[in-house]
Order: structure tokens, then C-alpha cells, then sequence
């Protein structure tokens, strides 16, 4: 997808300003997908004029120079609305810009607007988010998945090329699945997170999501990068792709709770890897069943002090009417967030207060410390990487009303991944009922391009049977 658009671009074959006023056109005969919190057009017409007229200098492009996107709206975007799809900030504008904006910015990459999500990134199917849920462009009265709803969507439904989203528990993962698309949660340390606004710090990535492999690696390495603002940033050392058959590790435990319809798109996808020579190797993860209490403890723990500071005073609109500063600081939190937003805090502080630290906090780290001993020592150390589904199911129906721990359980293949600071990607492997299912490939850390390298294999095995391309392609 953006190999043929920067061919066409460069062949001259189409104006980048022509290219995004397409896109721009599109987003708007196709409101009801409701994938973007807001647009930039502006922006997005700016950057297109600066490639056009380097196109007529005959200068060179970048990969990404002239190629229409779309940024999760927890990435700040100095001048630009970034509302985090919540009440407590509406209206604000960034004095800054997230690293990755930078870095993109600087390629003349088009910046069509800003993408809807779960507020502040906490849910799974976007429904938290402060303008309701983006649909699914394959069945557009199921979800597109969450956080990142809105990114995923606009994919699909060839709304931008591509997008960024934040992967805190798999909300760059579980919104690929759902709506067929490849979306890659780095390493730890991989994507600067200078200006993605925090959920949980230690668990954050930025990734990305497209059509396929190949274009999901050429935006990680326009992002990837080492960034003295963000004190996690690490300078990478990427593993290249391997030479020799790759030997895949499977855990029964991740298929465990899988629909019949996900075991069987796994299963499949396994036959076909072993047709291409590779091994197949059992393996075991018996403490996979305490990743989603560690995850939501450390999750909602860290989200709890990250949100200490929407208090109406630092960022947030004032309370109309208050008594002293302790009833206003009240007051706007319990106007402003959403109920799960505030169930979260409030279980964080719980988890975080002094008699119960050590029964939950402190137990969650040390159970951290074991699940990544067994996932990135033991099993990571039997195999090249792991294949399991992304989600147990394929996406839900918009307004399901699942309970929060139904939504919770939704999470269990995606969330060990950031309780270890592991690579993982979620490829295309199969539809259900007209809805697609994903296979999540889980690395060691750096081995990104590895990860990459053996979706690229599936898509060319698989003749690119279950990639998205619902409008055939490249917007005109
Ligand atoms: N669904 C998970 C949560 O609500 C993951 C969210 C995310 O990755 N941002 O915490």
C-alpha cells in the first residue's frame, strides 16, 4: 500500500495534494465509521504542497513523504486538539510534539486528523471513548476494538494508509485483529514515548498499525529510535531475519479460552508455517493465568499516579462551583472522567495504599518478575518466537455491554507481552462470520524485523488471502 503509493507519487502518476484531498473527501462521505476524534486538514494540505513541489524540483522522497495518516489522539501534536477521547481535556492543544509526530513531520507525511480510542486508553473496544465507538469496517455494527479503535478502523476502512496507536495491554494488537489489519507493539524502548500521554509508563508502546507487513516495517523504522526525552529509550539494536527455518513455539494455554472459529485459524496458520519447513515446538506457560490480575494491578496502579494530574489546576478545566481546593479537585474528576476511567484510579489507589501494598502491588511485581522468567528465559530460549491467537474471539458487537471483567478476559493473549517489554505482532489469519481473526507472533526483545520478517512469509504463503483491502487498494 505504500510502496504503490509512493510509486505513484513518484511517478508522477498522482499529486500528493490530489492524493490527500481524496483522503479527505473519503473521511467525510464516511462519518459514520466515526474513526477520527478530529481532522487536519490544514495540516495534512501542507505537507502534501511540500512533496508536490519537491516532486517538481525532481528531488527525491522519503518513504512515507506524501502518504496520508492517522495518530492515535493520546499522541501530542503541538497546536493540535489531543483530547484523549475524554471530557478532561477537551479543548487542549499540546505546546509540543510527541517524538514520533516529529519524525514523521520532518518526512512531509500527511496528517489527516486525529484518531478516536478509549479514553485514555483504558477499554477494549473504544466504547469508552468521550464520542462513542468506531465500527468496524467489515461489519460495521461490531467494534473496531480498543484502545485504538479509531486507528484500525480508519485502516480498514482506507480512511489513511496507516496509523500509530498506543499498546498499553494490546490496544494496538487486539484493534488490528478485529478489523484484519497488522499492528506491531515494539520492544520496550524501541519508539520514543516523549508526548504519548501516560496510561501506565512502564507498559506504553507506540506502534503501528497497516495493511500488511511490509508496510508496518517501513513505518516502525521511520519511528524507531533512540530519544534522551524519554529516559526508557533504548538505542536499538534490531536482530536481522533469519536465515534458517524458524521453529514456533505453541503454548495450549493461550488456546485455552479460544472460540472454536480463532483455535481453528490458529491451527491452520501452524500447517502452513510447517509446509514452509518450519518446526513446530510445544511449549508450556503455566503462569500465563496470573497475567491479567498482574497486569490490571500494575496497570491501574501506575494510571492512578499518571492521572494524579488532571485536577482542574495543572491540566482540566476548573469545577463551576466549589468549596475548598479538595472539593474542586473532586468535584471536575468526578465530572470529567468516565466511570472507567475512574473505576481505574480508584482500584489503583486501593492497590497502592498502605495495607494493601504488599498483598497486591508488591505481589504483582514479584509475579511480574516470574511470568517474564518463564516467557522471555524459558520459552522465548526453546524457540524463535511464539504464535498464539491475538484475541480469543473475533470482534464484539457494539453495545455487547460486557462487564468490566468480561471486557478484562478479553485481554489474556495480549497483555504478558507488556508485563515483559517483548516485540509482538498481529497478523491476519482468518474471517469468522465476515469478521477477521488474527494470530499474535511474540518475540525477544529486538527481534522486531524477525517478527516482521515471518508475517511477510504467511502473506506470501497465504497468496495475502486475509489481508484487508475492502476498496481495493490505494485511494484516488
Ligand atoms: N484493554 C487494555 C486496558 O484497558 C489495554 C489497553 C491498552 O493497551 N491501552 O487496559
Amino acid at each position: 500500500m505504500i510502496g504503490t503509493i509512493h510509486a505513484l507519487l513518484t511517478g508522477k502518476k498522482l499529486s500528493a495534494t490530489e492524493l490527500t484531498r481524496s483522503y479527505l473527501d473519503a473521511i467525510d462521505r464516511e462519518r459514520e465509521l466515526n474513526c477520527y476524534i478530529s481532522l487536519t486538514p490544514e495540516v495534512a494540505l501542507k505537507s502534501a504542497e511540500a512533496v508536490d513541489l519537491k516532486l517538481a524540483r525532481s528531488e527525491p522522497l522519503q518513504a512515507l513523504e506524501g502518504v496520508p495518516f492517522a495518530l492515535k489522539d493520546n499522541i501530542s501534536t503541538s497546536g493540535l486538539l489531543t483530547t484523549c477521547a475524554s471530557n478532561m481535556l477537551e479543548g487542549y492543544i499540546p505546546a509540543y510534539d510527541a517524538f514520533v509526530w516529529e519524525r514523521l513531520k520532518a518526512q512531509n507525511a500527511v496528517l489527516l486528523g486525529k484518531a478516536n480510542m478509549d479514553e485514555f486508553a483504558m477499554g477494549s473496544t473504544c466504547e469508552t471513548s468521550r464520542i462513542g465507538a468506531a465500527r468496524n469496517p467489515h461489519r460495521r455494527d461490531y467494534v473496531a476494538g480498543g484502545s485504538s479503535g479509531g486507528s484500525a478502523s480508519a485502516v480498514a476502512g482506507n480512511l489513511a494508509a496507516y496509523s500509530l496507536g498506543s499498546d498499553t495491554g494490546g490496544s494496538v494488537r487486539q484493534p488490528a485483529s478485529f478489523c484484519g489489519l497488522t499492528g506491531l507493539k515494539p520492544t520496550y524502548g524501541a519508539v520514543s514515548r516523549y508526548g504519548l500521554i501516560a496510561y501506565a509508563s512502564s507498559l506504553d508502546q507506540i506502534g503501528v498499525i497497516t495493511q500488511n507487513a511490509e508496510d508496518c516495517g517501513t513505518v516502525f523504522s521511520a519511528i524507531a529510535g533512540f530519544d534522551e526525552r524519554d529516559m526508557t529509550s533504548k538505542k536499538a539494536a534490531f536482530a536481522a531475519p533469519l536465515e534458517r527455518p524458524l521453529r514456533i513455539g505453541i503454548a495450549h494455554e493461550f488456546l485455552d479460552g479460544a472460540s472454536p472459529d480463532v483455535e481453528k485459524a490458529i491451527n491452520e496458520a501452524l500447517k502452513i508455517y510447517e509446509k514452509t519447513g518450519c518446526e513446530i515446538v510445544p511449549v508450556t506457560f503455566p503462569l500465563l493465568k496470573y497475567a491479567l490480575p498482574v497486569y490490571y494491578i500494575l496497570a491501574c496502579a501506575e494510571a492512578s499516579s499518571n492521572l494524579g494530574r488532571y485536577d482542574g489546576l495543572r491540566y482540566g478545566p476548573s469545577a463551576e462551583h466549589y468549596g475548598d481546593l479538595d472539593d474542586g479537585i473532586s468535584k471536575i474528576r468526578s465530572e470529567r472522567f468516565g466511570a472507567e476511567v475512574q473505576r481505574r484510579i480508584l482500584l489503583g489507589t486501593y492497590v497502592l495504599s498502605s495495607g494493601y501494598f504488599d498483598a497486591y502491588y508488591k505481589k504483582a511485581q514479584n509475579l511480574k518478575a516470574a511470568i517474564t522468567s518463564q516467557l522471555a528465559g524459558d520459552i522465548l530460549g526453546s524457540c524463535d518466537m511464539l504464535l498464539t491467537p491475538t484475541v480469543p474471539t473475533t470482534a464484539l458487537k457494539i453495545g455487547a455491554g460486557l462487564s468490566p471483567v468480561e471486557t478484562y478476559l478479553t485481554d489474556i493473549c495480549t497483555v504478558t507481552v507488556n508485563i515483559t517489554g517483548l516485540p509482538a505482532l498481529s497478523v491476519p489469519c482468518g474471517f469468522s462470520n465476515g469478521l477477521p481473526i488474527g494470530m499474535q507472533l511474540i518475540g525477544s526483545p529486538w527481534r522486531d524485523y524477525q517478527l516482521l520478517d515471518a508475517a511477510a512469509k504467511f502473506e506470501r504463503e497465504t497468496d495475502g488471502a486475509f489481508l484487508t483491502r475492502l476498496d481495493g487498494g490505494v485511494r484516488l
